[in-house]
């Protein structure tokens, strides 16, 4: 049967693909035809929930949690989440404020949609997380982007945020620590952002805060924490990372009050609440121990560290060291000229496209993250599974580089 485009809605025929999900899907494809490949595109902890979560969410099923929840989430659940807001960030907030929904993916367009309007500009830092570009898309806006130097580890500065400002600059949209650079912003640096934004009142922040827990240096900072910031900033969160839940789909957002009422509304027409059990388990991992959580942590650096470690000096790999998440984000444009099935590799999505048939290594090309000189490898495998994909790229580049010499 032909593909009939003619029953595909404009919205979608312009819009991207996730590459995260589309390279995943790829990798499992040849997984499936029985060819080994190591899964380094998505960002995905490959550990298991940790027990006292799922044990709540047995204990939700046995006690029959089985019905709608209030659309926002279950009030305790939501109360959990002001709990922490004013313990850890010094922000308090009431439980109208909070808005828990199926993943921070939907968090995240739940607020777009319900403050941007076509033509509005979104203040983009890059590298940035792929789904920003297509949310803000769906949202009919513009992605304003404003690239951080790999000089200063990928953080953006506040004098290149003021340049990029305009009449009709709507949002700034980013993640600390980042997805895809690993980029954590300290505490003076979202002061000299936020500097910049009060002499900007009409712009709001979205801070997608979902690597809060996997940072390895100095303590999670929140721009919600400067001066002026609390009336006007979305925190985003969720349990995906942190609690190694993400098949469960749990994400909040924590608003100004109208942002939350409206995110409600939205929600109320497209998913409800997200699902009841989810939402007991989340309970516990929100008010239980976080020693899971920090194990998870401590493995992450160790990864970080051995990947980091097995690809340094390597031909044209200029990565600098991930504070947070769990991605490594080389710069990798120097591999363009290498010649692959007789022309140059050209550019990154060949490059992913080589890595992924000849090291049978699947990575996301830096397109997607708004950065085409650059890779993303994801850091949450294991450790024989990332010393084996380093070993690989290794050879398979240095056979390139060979037939490049020879040439
Ligand atoms: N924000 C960032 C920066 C992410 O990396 C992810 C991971 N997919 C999300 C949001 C969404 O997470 P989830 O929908 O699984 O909660
Ligand atoms: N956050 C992960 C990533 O960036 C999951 C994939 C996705 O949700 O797109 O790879």
């Amino acid at each position: 049967m032909t593909k009939a485009p003619f029953w595909t809605s404009k919205r979608v025929l312009e819009l991207e693909e996730s590459q995260t999900l589309a390279m995943a899907a790829r990798s499992r494809a040849l997984a499936e035809q029985g060819i080994e490949i190591i899964n380094l595109s998505l960002g995905e902890p490959d550990f298991d929930t940790p027990d006292h979560i799922k044990a709540a969410a047995c204990r939700a099923v046995e006690d029959n949690y089985s019905h709608y929840t209030p659309v926002a989430g279950y009030a305790d659940l939501r109360q959990a989440v002001c709990h922490k807001m004013s313990h850890e960030l010094g922000w308090n907030v009431g439980p109208a404020q909070v808005v828990f929904s199926t993943g921070a993916k939907q968090s995240l367009i739940n607020v777009l949609l319900s403050v941007l309007n076509p033509g509005d500009e979104v203040l983009l830092p890059a590298p940035y997380w792929v789904s920003y570009a297509g949310m803000i898309q769906m949202a009919e806006a513009k992605a304003v982007v404003v690239v951080g130097s790999p000089a200063n580890g990928y953080k953006v500065l506040p004098e290149q945020l003021e340049a990029a400002i305009t009449p009709k600059t709507r949002l700034l949209l980013y993640s600390s620590p980042c997805n895809p650079s690993g980029a954590a912003y300290h505490a003076e640096e979202l002061g000299a952002w936020a500097e910049v934004l009060r002499r900007h009142p009409g712009i709001l922040v979205v801070s997608d805060e979902i690597y809060e827990h996997i940072r390895f240096e100095g303590t999670h900072a929140s721009i919600v924490q400067q001066e002026g910031m609390k009336d006007r900033t979305v925190v985003v969160n969720g349990m995906s990372k942190g609690y190694a839940m993400t098949g469960w789909r749990l994400g909040f957002a924590v608003a100004p009050p109208e942002i939350a009422e409206a995110c409600v509304k939205l929600q109320g027409q497209y998913t409800s609440a997200t699902c009841s059990i989810a939402q007991r388990a989340a309970l516990a991992a929100l008010s239980g121990t976080m020693e899971p959580t920090y194990r998870m942590r401590e493995a992450f650096r160790q990864r970080r560290d051995l990947f980091y470690q097995a690809l340094q000096g390597l031909y044209g790999w200029e990565c600098p060291l991930p504070q947070g998440a769990f991605y490594l984000f080389p710069r990798i444009s120097d591999w363009f000229n290498l010649p692959w099935r007789g022309e140059p590799l050209g550019h990154a999505e060949r490059v992913a496209e080589f890595l992924l048939e000849e090291a049978r290594v699947a990575t996301v090309a830096g397109d997607a993250f708004g950065c085409p000189d650059c890779l993303r490898l994801s850091t949450a495998s294991s450790e024989d599974k990332l010393l084996e994909a380093a070993r690989r790229i290794r050879t398979a580049i240095e056979e390139r580089l060979v037939e490049h010499r020879v040439g």
